[in-house]
């Protein structure tokens, strides 16, 4: 039962002066004329972490197309774009930040450059919600009843009102958001039918602006992508291209098979290489690499010495290890980058990876390489490991798992090649034919060293019992550090060689997704990939909510962000308590 805004404004005179908890009083539903207020959760004190509250707006007031509420592309786009509105509202009209602790902050959780599924903003065909965190107000530990009032009663519809209401965003920027996140879909959609992995648009700005931020590098020294001639395609857009109306767009293709990206130090591979990373996320306009699209199914790999590792069979690239360790079903709390890196890459195929990503910046080198003196000084019996460049071509050809691969310094992989992008000055030239005749008036005397074909792996199983995010009283308890760190029940659970999470509100929904997964999904056969399809679908058919318990009763449901099946099975696999029982 809700009640009116004159009841909240009431209630909030009531308590002014009275104890923090008094607080807890203004829990429930408030009417405005044009919206109702839901104030789900209260903190305890000033100090705590905010309170949880959502703004609710009737779509017929709050006036979007129903066509993009009945479309998943548009209606994440919608929501984005409103998250964001509603952030810029809140920067607009702060609010009265007089008090102790957190009094008069408001947030919201709107993303950064990417554009993914996020539970700060939801669109419905009957409504349109946005979830804040506000401190309520206090001098000490006394309630400041009348800034309340001013907060609850007007900032916050305001603020409402800037960011759900049609009317009064930018319409223009509104429609080339959602035109541009279904350019995306509609280029990503594409790349399949054309034999391509990833699309790199003409006049794309990959640099950003500095090592440690996702915006785009500005200025006359970015130099804008252009696709050699023998890279170029033209893939149809539905929607026009900025202010061009072309419905065409042309860039390089990157086709499925092996592709290396070769050149000098500081010639721009990485930034490449970074870039196709991010794009299997949609990004904003403006961002520079929002024509960047890969396949959804790309993943990154890199070499993560100390990393867990739990019953993986390595052994396609690890072969015995000393002390006759089994490396078909291989465990240890401590991988070196070799091992690591094979265990990623057969954990990524395990739940359904269709391209690698490999940078050799972050690669070891001894699973990348082993050329001919080193064949012929450590001989191969005394080798375990059977080097990537002897699995790559076989990996596209038995298991379609197509590589991309930064790799300045080798020509090994020369042979193996489809095709060789050269970076030069940051701009991509076709190096393919050159490549190809040095190899063969260079043969090399190295050896390739793989014995048995390359198979695909099998399924393992975890056991719901070896995952608790329990700790102390709390049942649940997952505490996000950052994009790549979390503490998961009573592990640190460290995801820094977990390249594609993006958001801490992906990581936080990494961990309840766990958590949920091993109360509902694992049992008896269940593989991994299993669990990520039964995860999946429920995200399609229901949204992020059902991860929070809180949510599961229609409250808040704290920030969350969509990860793809890849970042939940990588989370997993580095689990230190993990078991898999077969
Ligand atoms: P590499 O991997 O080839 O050594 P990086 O990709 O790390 O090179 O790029 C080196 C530097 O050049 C980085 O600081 C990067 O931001 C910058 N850079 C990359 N691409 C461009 C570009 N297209 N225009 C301007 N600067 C760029
Ligand atoms: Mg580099």
């Amino acid at each position: 039962m809700s009640r009116d805004a004159s009841a909240l404004a009431r209630e909030c005179q009531r308590i002014d002066g009275r104890g923090y908890p008094a607080y807890k009083d203004l829990r429930g539903a408030y009417a405005f004329d044009d919206l109702t207020l839901f104030i789900d959760h209260v903190q305890g004190d000033p100090f705590a972490a905010p309170s949880k509250l959502r703004v609710r707006m009737p779509m017929e007031v709050a006036g979007f197309d129903r066509e993009w509420v009945l479309d998943d592309v548009a209606r994440v786009a919608v929501e984005d774009f409103v998250a964001r509105a509603v952030r810029d509202a809140i920067a607009e009209h702060p609010a009265d930040r007089g008090g102790s602790g957190k009094s008069g902050t408001i947030r919201i959780d709107a993303g950064g450059q990417e554009v993914i599924e996020r539970s700060a903003a939801v669109l419905t065909p009957e409504w349109i919600e946005a979830r804040v965190e506000v401190g309520l107000p206090a001098a000490g530990r006394r309630i400041l009843g009348r800034k309340a009032e001013g907060l609850l009663c007007e900032t916050l519809p305001r603020i409402a009102r800037a960011g759900l209401l049609r009317d009064s965003l930018d319409e223009d920027a509104l429609t080339g958001f959602v035109e541009c996140v279904r350019n995306q879909a509609a280029i990503r959609a594409q790349l399949d039918e054309r034999g391509l992995v990833a699309f790199v648009a003409n006049g794309a700005r990959l640099p950003r602006a500095s090592g440690a931020s996702d915006i785009p590098l500005e200025g006359d020294e970015v130099v804008p992508f252009e696709s050699p001639e023998a890279f170029e395609v033209s893939l149809d857009l539905p929607y026009p291209l900025g202010d061009s109306h072309a419905r065409t767009i042309r860039g390089m293709g990157i086709a499925r098979g092996i592709t290396l990206i070769v050149g000098g130090g500081y010639h721009g591979k990485s930034t490449l290489l970074k870039a196709l990373e991010r794009s299997v996320y949609d990004h904003v306009p403006g961002d520079g690499r929002e024509y960047v699209v890969a396949s959804p199914d790309l993943v990154k790999i890199r070499a993560e010495d100390g990393r867990r590792v739990a019953r993986t069979d390595i052994h396609p690239f690890i072969g015995s290890l000393p002390g006759d360790r089994d490396t078909r079903d291989f465990s240890t709390d401590d991988a070196s980058g070799s091992t690591s890196q094979a265990a990623s890459i057969i954990e990524a195929i395990e739940v359904g990876a269709k391209g690698l990503l490999l940078d050799e910046d972050t690669c070891a080198t001894n699973f990348m390489l082993r050329d001919a003196r080193m064949q012929a000084l450590v001989h191969r019996d005394h080798e375990p490991i059977t080097p990537f460049v002897d699995r790559v071509a076989e990996l596209h050809e038995r298991l379609g798992v197509s590589t991309v691969l930064v790799m300045g310094g080798c020509g090994d992989y020369f042979e193996a090649a489809d095709q060789v992008i050269a970076m030069r000055d940051y701009r991509p030239h076709d190096a393919t034919a050159d490549a190809k005749k040095i190899a063969e008036a260079n043969p090399g005397s190295r050896e390739r060293e793989a014995d048995a074909p390359i198979e695909a792996p099998r399924g393992r199983v975890p056991e719901a019992s070896s995952i608790d995010a329990s700790r102390g009283r709390r049942a649940v308890k997952i505490d996000v550090r950052g994009v790549d760190a979390m503490g998961f029940g009573r592990e640190d659970l460290n995801l820094r060689g977990v390249e594609q999470l993006v958001d801490p509100s992906q990581t936080r929904a990494v961990g309840l997704a766990i958590h949920h997964a091993a109360r509902e999904l694992m049992g008896e056969g269940v593989t991994v990939a299993a669990i990520l399809d039964a995860l999946e679908a429920r995200f399609d058919d229901e949204g992020l909510d059902f991860l929070d318990p809180f949510a599961r009763r229609g409250e808040h449901p704290g920030a969350l962000a969509r990860p793809r099946r890849f970042e939940i099975g990588a989370a997993l696999n580095r689990l230190r308590t993990l078991r898999i029982s077969s």
